[in-house]
């Protein structure tokens, strides 16, 4: 097999006739095989993984470990409901993932996607309330914007009005009321401060909870807070009985150079942490959500069961692959390796800043960057969005995958690029990266 990037000579067609839905009407290559940071497709080109797909595969490809791991438990337990079982691979991999994030009595509820992970999470914190007698307590503040999900209640929570203005009819949009976003020219407190006139006017008592990206993911190219912020947010919080979520589906599990990003900066410790993506690294559906001791003891140890669950919660298969993932995480170190080769891209990249104005800013922490693009005369995204999909385009026809995004949020227009590839990556990899970069921004 070859070992090019695409060229017009090799370009990937997808099968025709065929049964599979695509996402759009677009031409997907069809993939054959991973190993380490790169894809390949049936023509022979590769591809180097420079978002992890979806900022999720943390560990790289072709992980043959992982895959045995998987086997093993499938052919020793592959399935129990989480109504009639537990399972030493779940109660294994809980004492791990708490200790490896530092939240040492915390418990892990496990479901299959982030989606998923965010709906519980929600549903946990109205549900907190109500076997306290709180009961009044329903709404959940988020950002403008910010992404937690597609399913209708985490799409709900989600301050994305272009991916659920289709779908306003069965959401009730006073049950989310939003903050904006983080504004890095305050300071961290300030800017958390703004929390309070938003939980004013939604009414206090009826709010549930605050749930936000510690590192923003895919609605505004990995900004983030000023140290501060975070512990202002739960102090605020506390003061006035509202739980406070850290949606870390994207931004956790060492993606941002620590093991949580809410912790990059600020002391704090979230009551619910959720995570998915890099929990098994894209090596099988696995997500979840962290809970304090308090939450959980008053949700189970008060009416007797959290009223939630779906099928596949805890699949010993997903969890045996979160498991191996988590021991190559801890023993190649990536956590540091994130920092380490994530200071070495930012570096790249803002040199590529300084050669194209329509990189307007390069942010981000660890292997979570972003390039804000956009028009160098206003500063702002063009009024014709796309710049990131051409970006894209030319950078996958180099041989490089990123992650675009763009189009309007709440009638601002954005456009960026995601950048985060596995958290394994060589430094030579991080400068291929860049010369694929180097070489789309220039043609676009
Ligand atoms: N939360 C955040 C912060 C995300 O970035 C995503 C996905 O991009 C989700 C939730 C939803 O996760 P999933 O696509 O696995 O359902």
């Amino acid at each position: 097999m070859t070992q090019t990037a695409p060229t017009p000579a090799n370009q990937p067609s997808q099968p025709t006739p065929s049964n599979v839905f695509y996402r759009s009407s677009k031409v997907y290559p069809l993939a054959v095989r991973g190993e380490g940071v790169y894809l390949y497709d049936s023509e022979g080109n590769r591809y180097l993984d420079g978002s992890s797909g979806a900022l999720v595969a943390n560990i790289g490809h072709g992980r043959a470990e992982v895959g045995e791991a998987m086997a093993a438990q499938a052919r020793s337990l592959a399935f129990v409901h989480g109504s009639q079982f537990t399972s030493p691979v779940l109660e294994d991999y809980a004492t791990k993932l708490a200790a490896f994030l530092d939240l040492p009595s915390f418990r892990f509820w496990a479901v299959s996607g982030g989606s998923e992970a965010t709906e519980s999470a929600i549903k946990l914190a109205r549900q907190y309330h109500a076997e306290r007698g709180d009961t009044g307590r329903f709404k959940i503040v988020t950002r403008i914007p910010s992404y937690h999900g597609a399913s209708l209640g985490a799409l709900a929570a989600s301050g994305m009005g272009a991916r659920r203005s289709l779908y306003l009819p069965l959401m009730r949009e006073d049950a989310w009321p939003k903050m904006p976003k983080p504004d890095p020219t305050l300071t961290g407190e300030a800017d958390a401060e703004r929390l309070r006139a938003v939980l004013e006017a939604a009414g206090p008592e009826t709010v549930a909870a605050v749930m936000v990206e510690p590192v923003v993911g895919a609605s505004d190219a990995a900004l983030s807070p000023r140290a501060g912020y975070h512990e202002r947010l739960h102090a605020i919080c506390r003061e006035y009985g509202v739980l406070l979520i850290a949606d870390e589906v994207m931004s956790g599990m060492g993606r941002c150079g620590v093991p949580l990003a809410v912790r990059l900066t600020d002391s704090v410790t979230p009551d619910i942490v959720v995570l998915g993506k890099g929990l098994a690294a894209g090596y099988a559906p696995l997500a979840g959500l962290m809970a304090s001791a308090e939450i959980y003891d008053t949700v189970v140890g008060g009416s007797g069961a959290f009223k939630h669950g779906f099928t596949y919660a805890g699949h010993p298969v997903s969890v045996a692959a979160g498991l191996s993932v988590l021991d190559i995480v801890q023993r190649e170190g990536l956590v540091a390796t994130a920092q380490e080769r994530g200071a070495q891209l930012l570096v790249g990249l803002r040199d590529l800043q300084t050669i194209y104005p329509q990189v307007l800013e390069v942010r981000g922490q660890g292997l979570l960057l972003g390039m804000v693009l956009g028009d160098p005369a206003t500063g702002k995204a063009y009024e014709t969005p796309g710049l990131a999909e051409r970006i894209a385009a030319a950078a996958r026809a180099r041989g490089l995958i990123t992650y675009p995004g763009s189009g309007a949020v709440d009638g601002v227009r954005g456009d960026h690029l995601l950048l985060g590839p596995p958290l394994n990556i060589s430094g030579a990899e991080v400068e291929e990266m860049l010369a694929a970069l180097d070489g789309a921004l220039g043609a676009t």
